[in-house]
């Protein structure tokens, strides 16, 4: 199996074309179409290889096909790997050239539409661990994100899945108030281990009220037409500021784990059972009438925590899979559950009685016992 593993790099804004950037771009978006225009005034070197990327457009990992007119496209480039011992890879005249030997990234007339102009960046330390893994920067891609520009790099890597040691890790993935749940079981089917992860809920919640707060006043000025005052634009900073530390607060958080328990892991040799109960969650918060604005900061990067974590696991080749598990229905004698306050969930058939991000952990244990008994 090949596993890919992606980043992005932000380019130095005073060296790098951003107009020339976007023209790029939109011929890109005419590839994709199907159309072969040449544009006189650009590099011919950067177009025939645009066009050359037509015969395995579908192959590759920079998405499908852009479904709007004009949306922005992302120029797929070929690399050069030049490696510490000398020996080389890739093609000779791409336009993204990764010298390991002085730790560099060149990039040749991408960054501008001049003869010869080549920006060079320093080998981000992502780049040097994916190679040690065994990566291959194959492609790179040079795009714009918020008018800002960027380099997107992929890493290819062709991995075998380990054997299970008979570890299994179980992750529960829900809304960020309830947190991630793991839990180990090991080899004698034994809960080894069980933990929810949960990022600073206290200062989430109160940089969200703080916010919160002051746009209730920022409404009142605008309604007072005291909308573009000195201290209007002072509010407007400190809102998005708040709101900014939130979202940098939980996707660092995400980072963080998804690393961590692929590590995990991997140190287990464990098969990890992923339940995405990221819907279930979403009612549940409705539910509880969580207000609309906390929700989404809840659910936000939840996905991405799912995206990263099997990114990861498939690139250490840890052998995983997705699993529904129920977690209102009893593991021991299948009775529903009954919801007691601090999410305790409690059976009025059998008495069994757990946490209800561990409920779906002694399923695990129930299937696995099925199965070897
Ligand atoms: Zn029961």
């Amino acid at each position: 199996m090949i596993a890919r593993r992606a980043i992005i790099i932000k380019l130095p804004k005073d060296k790098c074309d951003v107009n020339y950037i976007l023209r790029l771009m939109a011929l890109a978006n005419l590839v994709y179409r199907g159309y072969e225009i040449w544009a006189p005034d650009l590099p011919k070197t950067i177009q025939h290889q645009l066009y050359n990327f037509k015969n395995y457009m579908e192959s590759l990992v920079f998405g499908t096909t852009p479904k709007k007119w004009l949306v922005s496209v992302w120029v797929p480039l070929k690399t050069l790997r030049i490696y510490t011992d000398g020996s080389r890879k890739g093609d000779i005249g791409a336009p993204v050239v990764f010298d390991f030997k002085s730790n560099v990234i060149k990039l040749h007339q991408i960054c501008g539409n001049k003869r010869g102009y080549v920006v060079a960046i320093p080998m981000p330390k992502w780049v040097i661990e994916r190679v040690k893994e065994g990566g291959d920067v194959k492609y790179a891609m040079i795009g714009l994100k918020n008018n800002e520009p960027y380099l997107a790099l992929v890493t290819e890597r062709e991995v075998e899945s380990y054997q299970s040691s008979g570890y299994k890790l179980v992750i529960d993935v829900n809304a960020w108030n309830n947190g991630v749940a793991y839990g180990i079981i090991n080899p004698n089917n034994r809960i080894a281990e069980y933990s929810p992860l949960r990022p600073n809920l206290r200062l989430i919640d109160t940089w969200y009220h703080k916010a919160e707060k002051l746009s209730k006043k920022l409404g009142k000025l605008k309604r007072l037409g005291l909308g573009s005052t000195l201290e209007t634009e002072r509010l407007k900073r400190e809102i998005n500021m708040l709101r900014k530390k939130v979202y940098a607060h939980l996707r660092d958080f995400a980072q963080k784990k998804a690393h961590e328990l692929a590590l995990k892991a991997i140190r287990l040799r464990a098969e990890v059972l992923i339940d995405d109960m990221i819907e279930e969650s979403r009612k549940e918060l409705i539910e509880e009438k969580i207000p609309t604005g906390l929700r989404k900061i809840y659910l936000a990067e939840t996905r991405r925590f799912v995206k990263l974590l099997v990114t990861q696991l498939q690139w250490y080749g840890v052998p995983h899979r997705f699993k529904r598990l129920p977690s209102t229905i009893c593991p021991i004698c299948g009775s529903e559950l009954t919801q007691l306050p601090g999410r305790i969930m409690v059976c009025g058939n059998c008495g069994f009685n757990a946490p209800r991000d561990k409920v779906p952990i002694y399923w695990v244990l129930k299937i696995s016992t099925v199965l070897h008994y």
